[in-house]
């Protein structure tokens, strides 16, 4: 029989597992405070629940823990990326970035990914699997019990395109949101998707006070479908309308992601080209200096030519601002890390996985 993975279930769906059990129905609450509350790594520091219950548990039941691989802090700024081992001994990655406000974490969704955009170190290897609920959620509480702080923000815009897990995605932040767990603010999480046009719809419908990302990358689907292929499934007039249901339904604006490559989409024309797509939208646009992935090719702006861009957006009264680049010394770009660690363990394999 398969186990059950507890630490995916909501209160509800925790409350018929214990009913199952023959259990009254105030040790659901207690054991999922344990779990998403008091963070608890296993069923036997559960000490008030009774012996006989842990140990039905254990034996029905998987407790989904991530074993931490690396930790890599970096020198330039209070950023530290951390490598995670799932069970199944596949490898994701986390970053916590420190501000002034509080803490942020960029989770991973997916082991791989199979979105395939050609500036993107994570889907050079494509898709391994989707993580569980239970395993997004460990990335953050993982790194709660090693900072023995509570994190302020959370970005799922590491590893994966989260639309592409969606299932599990709303279950997680379900979990996420629920007040005797974390009882986290839906205002400080926001997810990055490459644009999934029927995903982004129906995230709308869910309800959610949670921001949406689009990388957007170009304002043509020309030079989109370049960077992207996805582009090719998706015409940007289609994602644009996404977007803008999205800000309709939910009154949350829109952040647009626009990773700049040096002479490939970082030009006044194609500035001006962005002005005329996102014009009158009350959005914002992210400015980000491609991280350079060595397989890739691709390198930051030149000179002032970002700031060129951005004085071309902000002239034109479209909000803008260029994203600090943190923790570059520490391959803090999506999946850097973890393709290293994979390509080394590879090499000590002699080229075999
Ligand atoms: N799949 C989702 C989330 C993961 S990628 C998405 O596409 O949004 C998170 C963000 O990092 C995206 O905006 C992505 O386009 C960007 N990105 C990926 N590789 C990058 C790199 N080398 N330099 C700068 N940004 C990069």
């Amino acid at each position: 029989m398969e186990k059950i993975d507890i630490k995916s279930l909501t209160l509800i769906q925790l409350s018929e597992l214990l009913e199952s059990l023959k259990e009254p129905s105030f040790r659901a609450v207690q054991l999922f405070e344990w779990i998403h509350k008091k963070l608890a790594s296993g069923f036997e520091e559960m000490t008030n629940l009774p012996k006989t219950l842990r140990e039905n548990l254990e034996k029905c039941c998987e407790y989904t823990t991530l074993k931490t691989v690396q930790e890599l802090h970096s020198k330039n700024d209070d950023t530290c990326k951390y490598l995670f081992q799932l069970s199944d001994g596949n490898m994701i990655e986390s970053v916590r970035m420190s501000y002034h406000h509080g803490d942020s974490v960029c989770i991973s969704s997916q082991a791989g990914c199979r979105m395939g955009c050609r500036f993107c170190a994570s889907t050079l290897d494509g898709l391994t699997r989707n993580l569980t609920p239970s395993e997004m959620l460990e990335e953050i509480y993982q790194i709660e019990r090693i900072t023995q702080k509570r994190l302020n923000n959370v970005v799922i815009m590491g590893t994966g395109e989260p639309l592409d897990n969606y299932e599990n995605l709303v279950q997680f932040l379900h979990l996420l949101f629920e007040e005797r767990g974390q009882n986290f603010s839906q205002r400080s999480v926001t997810i990055s998707t490459c644009g999934l046009v029927e995903q982004i719809k129906r995230l709308a419908q869910e309800d959610f006070n949670i921001t949406l990302a689009l990388s957007l990358h170009a304002p043509t689907d020309a030079l989109r479908s370049q960077l992207m292929p996805i582009a090719s499934q998706y015409p940007l007039s289609e994602v644009i309308k996404a977007c803008d249901y999205y800000y309709e339904r939910t009154g949350r604006r829109v952040s647009y992601e626009y990773s700049l490559i040096d002479g490939v989409n970082d030009t006044p024309i194609i500035a001006k080209q962005l002005v005329q797509l996102l014009r009158g939208k009350n959005c914002h646009v992210n400015l980000i200096p491609i991280n350079p992935v060595k397989e890739r090719g691709f390198t930051p702006p030149k000179g002032n030519n970002t700031q060129r861009f951005k004085n071309i957006l902000e002239k034109n009264k479209i909000n803008v601002t260029i994203r600090r680049e943190m923790g570059t010394d520490i391959d803090a770009a999506c999946g850097q890390l973890r393709k290293r660690y994979m390509d080394q363990t590879i090499k000590k394999k002699g080229g075999e996985l």
